[in-house]
């Protein structure tokens, strides 16, 4: 089994903070992870999260606590990784926020290195980190939010910049759900995922780390993803070396009914 999302951002760049996720993995049954980071870390982003930053006070200072590294450091990280055999196969890539507007820095980001995967992310919708905390939906127009989420997916796959798209409907973190139907949606991203050879991931995230009773994508959605062949893998979105490979059977088997 292959869990493709864990980040390793709250402990140092060593062998020995890597060895924890990877014996938790193995104890999970898995035989590959894919170890990352997310984009707003490393201040080479900077210029994407200046509209977050702006949308409130907020974002500003949880932004500014979170941009502490350079992306050379975790590229050293990885290139010192690659030198040593792990009892079970490690890929390193980056969880990247995408906003139209800076698809030159993405690409050029991760072209610099050679990175093992890439997986794009809505995170931010018209500057609002809408996975944050529930009461920031008090005056969110929830239509209109949804239908920006999923126009941003698709310009984020268009964009041929990433190898998938991480948990694809993580706008429903916090139980606000629209009256219109997204089926068409989901039709059009399913078709775009096909044609860009991108896989869709099967998140385990808002289970983990929201208490989310629906664990992975939404039945509708999996429904059209699995009928038009799109490949769909599975991810913890572990935040710590305990959650590595958390859910993984569980999300697998869903995929098998
Ligand atoms: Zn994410
Ligand atoms: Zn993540």
């Amino acid at each position: 089994m292959t869990d493709v999302h864990i980040h390793i951002e709250k402990g140092p760049y060593t062998k020995e903070w890597i060895d924890q996720f990877v014996q938790q993995a193995i104890r999970m049954g898995m035989d590959e992870i894919y170890l990352l980071e997310h984009s707003h870390r490393f201040a080479e982003f900077a210029p994407m999260y200046t509209s977050i930053c702006e949308y409130s006070e907020y974002q500003k200072n949880w932004y500014k606590k979170k941009a502490t590294l350079s992306i050379k450091d975790f590229q050293t990280l990885i290139t010192e990784m690659r030198t040593i055999t792990f009892p079970i196969k490690i890929k390193w890539g980056l969880e990247v926020c995408y906003f139209p507007e800076y698809e030159k820095l993405i690409g050029d980001i991760l072209r610099s290195f050679p990175f093992d995967f890439s997986v794009g992310s809505i995170h931010w919708v018209d500057g609002f980190g809408f996975d944050h905390k529930a009461e920031f939906w008090n005056n969110i127009d929830t239509e209109h939010i949804y239908s920006n989420y999923y126009q941003l997916m698709l310009r984020l796959v268009k964009s041929g910049l990433f190898s998938g798209v991480a948990h694809p409907d993580s706008i429903k973190c916090f139980h606000h759900y629209p009256t219109q139907d997204f089926t068409d949606i989901y039709r059009l991203l399913a078709d775009e995922l096909k044609a860009h050879h991108m896989y869709a991931e099967q998140s385990g995230g808002l289970a983990l780390n929201y208490g989310f009773e629906e664990l992975g994508m939404n039945q509708t959605m999996l429904h059209i993803f699995k009928s038009k062949n799109v490949e769909i893998r599975c991810a913890s979105d572990a935040h710590k070396p305990e959650d590595a490979g958390a859910n993984i059977a569980k999300l697998q088997a869903i995929l098998q009914v």
